[in-house]
């Protein structure tokens, strides 16, 4: 395949239509087709189904420890949104790009790949990996399929950015989050007899009680860190639903909710806190019915990210940025897998977080150019190793 410039691959790559809940075959194999242009080989990694897969390719040596560019290829759906134009094409308007995903994000890897050929002809020793993940706005599955698969590699790869819109700001953290369903399981009969029922929605509601104590015990006691806002782990339960009319005492209840941690305050200790209540609050309950009680399950599951700032990646994008400081942000990404996997990484993008799952979603023209010098200098500084 000949080179395309980055409006080119940025057009072809808003115009698959990669809402989390579809696959994004057709733009992997366009990314792949692409690569192959270039003699480089893809690996896909697929997920149960088949209809979605990760990309990861090399540029450069293959035996060797490089640095990932990492971007999702999901986007969020369109639905219910007033949109200008076919949220699918792009359109420039007053310096911006408008589409679905131009900021969030691929405008990121759209610039990666315009990238490649510049990259093939100076990379000699350390290798540049390009990382298309399936279905981060859903939480971050397909990174976790990858990574496994990144930590098994010998020598694992250094370092990982992820192009995340941070307005080209060299980002080190963000929280951690665990959404769940709980559903409570009680015993119908009629509300004259509620001795001989377990009403599931009293139940709910005393567990849903339990979890804003944990809120506000967060709130008060910490753990805190004050680069936040807010500066401590929330709870919050966002959606309830049971019973049937007050004449009966409902047998099912069902409620979602999460939780958005530190990455420093351990995201198991809180669910096994949330566990052991449920327990407790089932003795009485399987006292008249003993099948009653409460089940959870996983919905969401984001890694909290906290990159430590001595790391080398952290110097070095700072250093190709040009920007002094380092920040965190209330939103996820990959980047906490990456980091558990022990490749540490930092979250640095064109366009702004504050565009991203908008309608007439758009980033600015100068964001782009801003992540191609970037890319340049990111290339030029590996090939001089
Ligand atoms: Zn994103």
């Amino acid at each position: 395949m000949a080179t395309l410039s980055t409006l080119d691959l940025i057009t072809r790559l808003v115009s698959f239509d990669t809402t989390s809940r579809e696959s994004n075959l057709a733009l992997i194999d366009f990314v792949r087709d692409y690569l192959d242009g270039f003699d480089i080989t893809s690996e896909l990694v697929f997920d149960e189904s088949g209809r979605k897969a990760n990309l990861f390719a090399t540029i450069g040596p293959e035996d060797r420890s490089g640095v990932i560019l990492s971007g999702h290829t999901d986007v969020v759906p369109v639905d219910g949104q007033t949109w200008t134009n076919d949220p699918f094409e792009v359109w420039e308007r007053d310096g911006r790009l408008v589409g679905r995903g131009v900021a969030d994000m691929k405008s990121f890897i759209a610039i990666a790949l315009a990238k490649v050929p510049d990259a093939i002809a100076q990379i000699r020793k350390t290798p540049l990996h390009l990382a298309l993940t399936f279905d981060e706005e859903v939480g971050c599955l397909g990174a976790q399929k990858l990574v496994p698969i990144l930590e098994q590699r010998h020598p694992r790869p250094r370092a990982c950015i992820i192009g995340e819109p941070t307005l080209m700001k060299p980002i080190i953290g963000h929280k951690g989050k665990r959404s769940l369903r709980c559903h409570v399981h009680g015993l119908e009969c009629h509300s004259a007899m509620t001795h001989v029922g377990v009403n599931a929605v009293e139940a709910a509601a005393e567990m849903v009680a339990y979890l804003k104590s944990l809120a506000r015990r967060f709130r008060d006691e910490g753990p805190f860190d004050p680069d936040y806002d807010p500066p401590y782990t929330t709870v919050h339960t966002g959606h309830i639903d049971g019973g049937t009319a007050v004449n009966i005492v409902p047998k099912h209840c069902l409620f979602d909710f999460e939780f958005r941690h530190l990455p420093e305050h351990d995201p198991e200790t809180i669910l096994r806190e949330i566990h052991d209540e449920a327990e407790r609050l089932s003795i009485e309950m399987r006292q008249v019915y003993a099948r009653a009680g409460f089940d959870f399950q996983m919905i969401s599951n984001i890694t909290g990210l906290a990159t430590n700032g001595d790391e080398e990646i952290v110097a070095m994008v700072k250093q190709l940025t040009g920007v002094n400081g380092t920040g965190k942000v209330s939103f996820g990404t990959e980047g906490g897998v990456y980091q558990h996997a022990g490749i540490p990484t930092v979250i640095c993008g064109p366009g702004s977080i504050e565009q991203a799952h908008k309608p007439d979603e758009w980033i600015a023209l100068e964001q782009i150019t801003a992540c191609e010098t970037f890319l340049d200098r990111l290339i030029n500084r590996i090939a001089a190793e």
